[in-house]
């Protein structure tokens, strides 16, 4: 089941949230800044330990003073006009970070809008691309312990994109 959510995602009582990370995983501004700002140092330190994550993949930590368990960490594309390979780029982050989820048993993952912030993905073609990667995810995996999904919108314009995909 997908559902919309509009608001912080940092607030979201769910299994585990999603993270646009920078490829340091050190922290960074946008979404990633108000996590590490929410879970509190640990989770800095913890992603130390990680050694980074490539463009595409995801990685997991604890999610500490945050209501969620866990951050599942992404990369997604820097946008580059879209010749870039960024579609499938991004794409490959919201299956990479199911996958990850469902390793952990989550039954409740929370999506920001990866890459529309300072990667500067176009907004509406993100949205295209997370709403068809999750449901394909959901095509291959008809035993997934995932049971719900949320798209996390944090301003008005994201909310409509969905609505309307959905
Ligand atoms: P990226 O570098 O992947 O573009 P950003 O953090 O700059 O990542 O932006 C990704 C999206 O996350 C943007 O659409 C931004 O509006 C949204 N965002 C920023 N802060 C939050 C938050 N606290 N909760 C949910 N979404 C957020």
């Amino acid at each position: 089941m997908i559902q919309i959510v509009t608001g912080d995602i940092t607030k979201l009582c769910v299994d585990a949230i999603v993270n646009a990370a920078n490829h340091s995983l050190l922290g960074g501004g946008g979404v990633d800044g108000a996590i590490h700002r929410a879970a509190g140092p640990e989770l800095l330190t913890e992603c130390r330990t990680l050694h980074g994550c490539d463009t595409g993949d995801a990685k997991v930590t604890a999610g500490y003073r945050l209501p969620a368990k866990y951050v599942i960490h992404t990369v997604g594309p820097v946008w580059g006009g879209g010749s870039c390979g960024e579609e499938d780029k991004l794409a490959c982050c919201y299956r990479r970070c199911l996958e990850e989820a469902e390793k952990k048993g989550c039954q409740s993952v929370a999506f920001p809008a990866i890459s529309t912030g300072v990667y500067g993905y176009p907004k509406d073609k993100a949205a295209a691309v997370a709403v068809s990667a999750v449901k394909k995810y959901f095509r291959n995996e008809p035993h997934s312990c995932i049971e719900k999904v949320m798209l996390v919108c944090f301003d008005e314009r994201t909310r409509d994109l969905y609505e309307e995909l959905l």
